[in-house]
């Protein structure tokens, strides 16, 4: 079957065409602008080159009617009709606390999205839309939402709440329900597997580092704690995310820099991270690591900075789960980036954990690093959200 993967942003909307019997990627691409001047859509039909047509895309509905025309294309589709698409399967950044697990999208769960769209207003509206187009134009091809959060509900009330008068959590759901879930599920679910290791008797730490980062820790096939909170501002230092701070700093910049809260909010997630530490070099690791290797102070203090925090939280998973059989790198950065993953676990020695460096220097592949005699196994497993939604979206529309 074939399954139309789809991930709607607040201006852009990504896919991917799966062949669930053989898992192969049969086109992929992205709609870049929608809504803003300048919009093209950049399509990849398997074992040939990106095409990209520079057209306007007044909303989604446009994007997506015009992916379903480079899709069955006469000269670069890969389908010859819509009725060859058997399902969508659409990522979904907020489930709240109504999703623990995916489902196929009725007029009920349509309803439950919406409640949470104050939870994550840049992301739900956009999913909302991305589905309706699709009910639009592929009338009757079941459709599912396979959420961000899901994985993360199972967290026990003692990881999931903060601080504060509970009312706030009982009043206006403010919790900690991470994201990336689809990855974490995903990268634990292989290494188990990688391993020979039962799911049912696993405890295993996932470092998920990309642009945006978090960590959680999984026993048992559960996640049982995780590193970003009611959004995804809280945990690693990220690309440009600030992550974890006294949130007392945000009141005493707001007065010395002359901010608004808007503004402040704004500084913390677009101009912080490695992006600020570097002093505005970069937020892309590649950058820091040259700086880095040339000696220069930007590169040293944010990867310095951001790997420390990366192995605190591994510590307090470790205390969290009473122990970790496994640590797991994927995404952008924990898939390419020998020198993060070495300056990592080199903080975590005590827990008889050593890395062979030759191992380590792969990019990009599915590896174990650890060394033979090492206690904690360390691997690097890349991931792939499209293919679990794809996978989840066959197991809904089977009946799984
Ligand atoms: P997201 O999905 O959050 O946008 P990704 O998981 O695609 O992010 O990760 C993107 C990041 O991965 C880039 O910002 C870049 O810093 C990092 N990255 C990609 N390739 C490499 C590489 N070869 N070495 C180091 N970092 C890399």
């Amino acid at each position: 079957m074939n399954i139309l993967v789809i991930n709607c942003g607040s201006s852009s909307l990504k896919f991917q065409l799966i062949d669930s019997d053989t898992e192969q990627v049969k086109a992929k691409g992205l709609c870049e602008r929608i809504g803003i001047d300048g919009s093209r859509l950049v399509y990849t039909p398997a074992g040939k080159d990106k095409i990209v047509t520079e057209t306007p895309m007044p909303d989604h509905s446009k994007a997506v009617s015009l992916v379903l025309d480079a899709l069955t294309d006469s000269e670069n589709g890969v389908i010859s009709g819509l009725s060859e698409i058997g399902a969508v399967g659409h990522r979904v950044v907020h489930g709240g606390e109504k999703f623990s697990t995916s489902v196929i999208i009725d007029d009920e769960v349509l309803k439950a999205v919406e409640e949470c769209n104050d939870l994550a207003p840049l992301h739900n509206p956009a999913n909302l839309i991305g589905i309706d187009a699709c009910t639009k134009l592929m009338p009757g091809v079941p459709q599912t939402a396979v959420f961000d959060t899901a994985f993360h509900q199972t967290m026990p009330e003692k990881a999931f709440l903060y601080g504060l008068p509970y009312r706030y959590y009982t009043d206006h759901k403010v919790r900690r329900y991470g994201f990336h879930g689809t990855s974490h599920s995903f990268v634990s679910r292989r290494a188990a597997e990688i391993l020979n290791r039962s799911c049912d008797d696993f405890k295993v730490i996932v470092c998920h580092l990309g642009n945006g980062a978090s960590v959680s820790a999984v026993m048992n096939g559960k996640c049982v704690d995780t590193s970003m909170g009611l959004t995804p501002l809280e945990g690693l230092i990220m690309g440009t995310r600030s992550g974890d701070l006294d949130p007392a700093i945000i009141e005493y910049i707001a007065n010395c820099e002359k901010l608004s809260l808007g503004d402040v909010m704004k500084v913390l997630n677009k101009e912080s991270g490695v992006l600020g530490l570097s002093g505005g070099l970069s937020s892309d690791f590649r950058d820091i690591g040259k700086a880095y290797d040339e000696g220069k102070a930007e590169g040293r203090r944010a990867f310095d900075t951001y790997s420390y925090r990366v192995a605190k939280y591994i510590g307090a998973y470790t205390a969290a789960m009473n122990g970790v059989d496994a640590i797991v790198f994927t995404a952008g950065v924990g898939e390419n980036d020998p020198l993060i993953r070495s300056m990592i676990c080199g903080y975590l020695g005590y827990l008889g954990l050593s890395i062979d460096e030759n191992e380590n220097r792969k990019r990009g592949e599915e590896v174990q690093i650890s060394s033979p005699d090492s206690k904690v196994k360390v691997l690097v497993v890349p991931t792939n959200e499209e293919l679990a939604i794809a996978r989840e979206t066959v197991r809904l529309v089977n009946g799984g």
